[in-house]
């Protein structure tokens, strides 16, 4: 069934390493061999093997409207032929600036980058050189991208791979990154009365994405924004996940809660490699070459990138029902899927937020890294991701991970995915 994928593994393994070029692609966590992609469409996975695949993974994000979206494909496709790359300033970049400011709340101004990564990086330092302090309060289990100070505790990825903690990564950099339970406030203002007037910002992903799918607590933002605010930190929304997926103005908007500064990634490339962070004017005029932060990219706003993501975000911009849309689809699938596993008595938690959705094989509730890997313990969730494989049905190889629903996924295909379900749920027991 997957005979070319597997010769195409072997060959890649060869010359890159593991085979892949980012490990949570390479199915260790499940075992077996990932799957080679041919092409994409809508809510379809083509494979090089002829299998079709329903996606709900949707490149771990950014195709919140489904794979090769015509009028992303035709904003790339014409800006191509006037060249890729310039390392000039070009209109574009000021389109989808004024653009991405208008969508998001409580940003004056935005840097764009290539990555998720480079975004989370690049807000830490400018959050240290604005506050002029050097520690930062993350959380365990939030994962910010593999720029050193943020691999302690990382979530999905890491801790799939048992490295939480990577080699290379030295102890005076850890030294400066502190680490608190999510959802877990008092902890939080314990480890800034420890560190009095040491902590430049505090980062995390408003709604946890890869440990699984983890809702804050109620309270628990407000709770943060206070304590920033008591201590002049800087309060770090990382919404590389949820931005422009949960909302237009991302978890900003949806829990009417303002952030000092916010990374993008994902959704705001469409499918091209995109990052970018934001914050009000007195913080961004620390960036050069405005101010003395430096933070720079040969390739950033790139026409291509800038093309897409900017298709992308009209589109979410004049058409905000997609996010009504997104959320009822999911919650039609939540309500199926947990339908058919009280049914057959499989133990299971849901945790759903927008079009983000995880299950855990387990009865306790998920509410940070701890009991996400509590949950994430035994050989269930390997056989459900392999059994929903089987009938057709892609969703991320790891129990850590969050199934990200784009837009494209008709009701029929939702159905279809639940009647999987129904058989594999069978075989779990
Ligand atoms: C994916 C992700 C990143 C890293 O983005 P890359 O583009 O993979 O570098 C950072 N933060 C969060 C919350 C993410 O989900």
């Amino acid at each position: 069934m997957y005979q070319r994928s597997s010769a195409l593994f072997k060959a890649a393994q060869k010359v890159i390493p593991g085979g892949v070029n980012s490990p949570v692609r390479a199915f260790k966590a499940v075992g077996g061999n990932p799957i080679f992609v041919e092409k994409a469409q809508g809510a379809y996975l083509y494979d090089v093997d002829g299998n079709t695949l329903i996606d709900y993974i949707n490149s771990w994000g950014p195709m919140l409207l489904g794979h090769a979206y015509p009028k992303v494909v035709e904003a790339v496709t014409e800006k191509a032929q006037k060249g890729t790359s310039f390392g000039m300033p070009t209109e574009i970049e000021t389109e989808i600036a004024s653009l991405a400011v208008a969508m998001v709340p409580n940003m004056d101004k935005i840097r764009f980058v290539n990555s998720g990564t480079e975004a989370c990086m690049s807000a830490i330092r400018l959050a240290r050189g604005y506050t002029g302090k050097e520690k930062f309060i993350k959380f365990a289990g939030c994962y910010h991208g593999h720029s050193d100070s943020f691999l302690i505790q990382a979530g999905s990825g890491a801790v799939t791979f048992g490295t939480p903690n990577s080699p290379g990564v030295t102890q005076g950099t850890a030294k400066d990154t502190l680490l608190a339970q999510y959802n877990n406030l008092e902890q939080v203002a314990e480890i800034i009365a420890e560190n009095k007037n040491e902590i430049a910002a505090i980062i995390l992903e408003p709604v946890a994405g890869n440990m699984g799918c983890i809702p804050p607590k109620e309270g628990f933002l407000e709770g943060l924004r206070k304590l920033c605010d008591e201590n002049g930190i800087l309060l770090v929304f990382d919404e590389v996940m949820t931005g422009f997926r949960l909302a237009k103005g991302g978890a900003q908007e949806l829990f009417g809660v303002a952030a000092d500064i916010v990374t993008f990634g994902k959704v705001i490339g469409g499918g091209l490699p995109v990052g970018a962070f934001a914050a009000k004017e007195k913080i961004m005029k620390h960036l050069a070459p405005e101010g003395p932060v430096y933070q720079a990219g040969t390739l950033s706003g790139n026409p291509l990138a800038m093309a897409a993501g900017l298709a992308m975000l009209t589109e979410l911009n004049e058409n905000p029902q997609v996010f009504d849309s997104l959320q009822k689809k999911t919650a039609y699938l939540h309500n199926g899927l947990e339908a058919v596993l009280i049914k057959n008595k499989v133990p299971h938690t849901f945790n759903r937020v927008g079009s983000m959705i995880s299950v855990h094989f387990s009865e306790t509730p998920v509410v940070d890294f701890e009991t996400a890997t509590q949950a994430a313990q035994g050989e269930a969730f390997k056989k459900f991701f392999h059994g929903m494989l089987a009938e057709g049905v892609y969703i991320a190889p790891s129990a850590y991970e969050t199934w990200f629903l784009c837009d494209a996924l008709t009701y029929e295909d939702l159905d279809k995915t639940i009647q999987a379900c129904e058989r594999v749920s069978k075989q779990l027991l």
